[in-house]
């Protein structure tokens, strides 16, 4: 990629230069012999290999006007592409400084350059720029939201984020916004938990279901809340609503339905047919593995060996081997032991180190959820890993 983008600012400030050299051939009145001269020096920087001298004869040299605007876009994206901000920047700012464009292409600059701005880090300034456009009548007015919506998620403004986001979703992808509104919530309500604010991340939580009722995250930190108020009934209640919404977070939500059925003192024989219901849909051997537990406590290591080999057989994992290795290590003498032992650690190291979910969206792996991929940014798109090696 950076080898292409390399021979594509090459060619393009060549161009530039080239097309430069040949409208000032064109009309010799408007160009004196020394700005002639200096598309030879950018020529020459660009020979030499030295690309910084060239944009910059380059900015200065060739003017802004409507046979040349797109060069210029074209070299500050290919700049911002590269990594190279600061001269974005310029290119970018260069052209504004024409008055000669069109309050429409005026725009499109603008919001390249709230762009390079959030790439920088500079996010007050993108952030005036877009508010800007969005309160002055003119197109783009959508895709400056949507750079405004990603400002706001990286500062962590969610009250903002949702104010935009509504605005958003009234349009053509209103799925998509809602689904991130919803999330937006979620992220107060996690605020407000961590501050123990539990009537406002009550009222977040609501708003969050409202937007997207197969947020199974509401559901997890409903849960949360009831618990920490002591109200287990409620807590269960939320929880098991995660099978219906979106199954393959059940796992996420294993430990603090065990912890609300033990507090609220329910009968543990209705969270095994839950669990026994939901690896119906889903082969997870989290939930196998949770069940065993249960299993051995009640029917004995027998009872249990069997349960995890029956899944094995038709969901094979090496998690699960490790487990029936463990049940088989305690009742086995000498060397057969021995040899289980060796294979215990090769299962153990198998598996070590290996991401447990991943971004649908974009196949980012990581080993902790996080409901806003940190790669593509997508929101709810990261998913335990099935298989062999996952759950
Ligand atoms: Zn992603």
């Amino acid at each position: 990629m950076l080898i292409l983008d390399n021979v594509l600012l090459y060619l393009l400030i060549f161009l530039a230069i080239a097309a430069g050299w040949w409208l000032g051939r064109r009309d010799r009145r408007k160009v004196s012999p020394t700005v002639s001269a200096n598309y030879f020096t950018g020529l020459n920087y660009l020979l030499n290999e030295e690309p910084d001298r060239a944009v910059s004869t380059f900015v200065e040299e060739l003017e802004v006007n409507g046979d040349t605007l797109e060069t210029h876009l074209a070299l500050g994206n290919l700049l911002r592409r590269r990594g190279e901000i600061d001269k974005a920047i310029v290119v970018h700012k260069n052209i504004l400084k024409n008055n000669i464009i069109t309050p429409d292409d005026s725009r499109l600059v603008q919001l390249e350059l709230a762009r390079d701005y959030l790439l920088a880090g500079l996010l007050d300034r993108s952030e005036e720029l877009l508010m800007d456009m969005i309160a002055k009548s003119g197109p783009l007015k959508n895709e400056s939201r949507k750079l405004l919506l990603e400002i706001f998620e990286q500062g962590k403004e969610w009250r903002k984020a949702i104010e935009i986001a509504e605005m958003l979703a009234s349009g053509t992808e209103t799925e998509h916004f809602e689904e991130a509104i919803s999330q937006y919530h979620c992220e107060l309500a996690e605020e407000y938990l961590g501050s123990n604010r539990f009537d406002d991340a009550r009222s977040a939580l609501s708003d969050a279901m409202g937007h997207d009722a197969r947020n199974a995250r509401v559901s997890l930190l409903v849960g949360n809340l009831e618990f920490k108020q002591g109200n287990y009934q409620e807590a269960i209640r939320s929880l098991v609503r995660i099978k219906d919404q979106r199954a393959i977070y059940v796992p996420e939500s294993l430990e603090l339905l065990a912890r609300s059925y033990e507090a609220s003192g329910a009968d543990p024989q209705a969270l095994h047919d839950y669990l026994k219901a939901c690896l119906e849909i889903i082969p997870s051997i989290s939930i196998v593995l949770f069940l065993a537990e249960r299993i051995r406590e009640e029917f004995g290591d027998e009872a249990v060996a069997k349960f995890i080999a029956d899944h094995l057989k038709r969901n094979p994992t090496i998690r699960g081997l490790s487990q029936l290795i463990d049940l088989h290590i305690d009742n086995t003498q000498g060397v057969a032991k021995e040899n289980l032992a060796i294979l215990r650690s090769f299962t153990e190291a198998l598996v070590a180190g290996k991401p447990a979910y991943q971004c649908k969206s974009c196949g980012f792996e990581g080993k902790v959820l996080r409901w806003s991929c940190p790669s593509c940014k997508s929101w709810g798109k990261t998913e335990p890993i099935f298989g062999l090696e996952g759950e």
